[in-house]
């Protein structure tokens, strides 16, 4: 697969055959069918009330920032960065591995998604900002409710003593919060135009900026987690964390074990929504 043709379409049009993964797929237009309106309703209040408060954190943020605390800020930024990778990479993981859309509530509403992504990588292109980021604000949420608690109770001197936690709780949450927009930059980068010959850039300089410095997912990184049988780079936020991980065989080792302990095989239900 190129790493800019994630449904297989220039080999389409060389040997003539039907893209392999794509919305004509059989199983992702069940997938897709399966995005009820309670659903909706879930990922609309989710969004709405993670903005609020990124808003009202930023804000009490700004208020008690002062420059003698920037080093240790800048510190716990970071690792609230590296946080949100390795989460991104537990739950993506944990989701494409294991359990089944079949499972009640979890499986229609949140396993479903990641299915539907490797069947028809391209789908989260044509979803809107509520169907995309939806869950992933929903994860942030617990952090930022944290965040506000801390900001009403604590006294001043307290929040400045704090200001490293702060800060990585912060961070942490945007990052979590972003994910899947920064996967959906990942396939909005260069979209195939409707006669599926040329890819046309669709993105502003600056977020190519952030993706070619790694500062975001790269494209040409996250494609290869989409090579079948889908088993490594599960990390979507930064991506940082995936060679690492890789080469100390994190994903393969924990599976290994829950295969032994379970007797569940990994990757059962994405293998039969693929076969469809
Ligand atoms: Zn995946
Ligand atoms: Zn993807």
């Amino acid at each position: 697969m190129l790493e800019d043709d994630p449904n297989g379409n220039t080999e389409t049009i060389k040997s003539n055959v039907s893209p392999r993964w794509g919305p004509q797929h059989k199983g992702a237009q069940e997938l897709a069918n399966l995005y009820s309106p309670g659903k909706r309703a879930q990922e609309i209040i989710c969004v709405y009330t993670c903005i609020a408060l990124m808003v009202v954190n930023f804000v009490f943020i700004l208020r008690h920032f002062h420059l003698d605390r920037v080093s240790i800020a800048f510190l716990a930024a970071f690792c609230g960065i590296i946080t949100a990778d390795f989460g991104s990479g537990i739950v993506h993981w944990a989701a494409d591995t294991w359990g089944s859309v079949e499972l009640p509530i979890l499986g229609k509403n949140f396993l479903r998604p990641f299915r539907e992504h490797h069947i028809d990588p391209t789908s989260i292109t044509r979803h809107d900002f509520i169907e995309t980021n939806g869950d992933n604000f929903m994860v942030a949420i617990p952090i930022l409710g944290v965040l506000f608690y801390n900001f009403l109770t604590k006294t001043p001197e307290n929040i400045q003593q704090d200001f490293g936690w702060i800060s990585y709780l912060f961070l942490c949450s945007i990052f979590v919060a972003m994910t899947n927009q920064f996967i959906l930059m990942t396939y909005t980068s260069l979209l195939l135009d409707p006669q599926m010959v040329t890819y046309v850039c669709a993105l502003p300089k600056w977020v190519l900026f952030l993706q070619n410095s790694h500062i975001i997912l790269p494209r040409r990184h996250h494609r290869i987690h989409h090579v079948a049988p889908h088993e490594t780079y599960f990390c979507i936020t930064t991506g940082w964390l995936n060679w690492p991980l890789e080469k100390l065989k994190f994903w393969s080792s924990m599976e290994v074990a829950i295969e032994y302990l379970t007797g569940c095989k990994p990757r059962d239900d994405d293998l039969k929504w693929a076969k469809k």
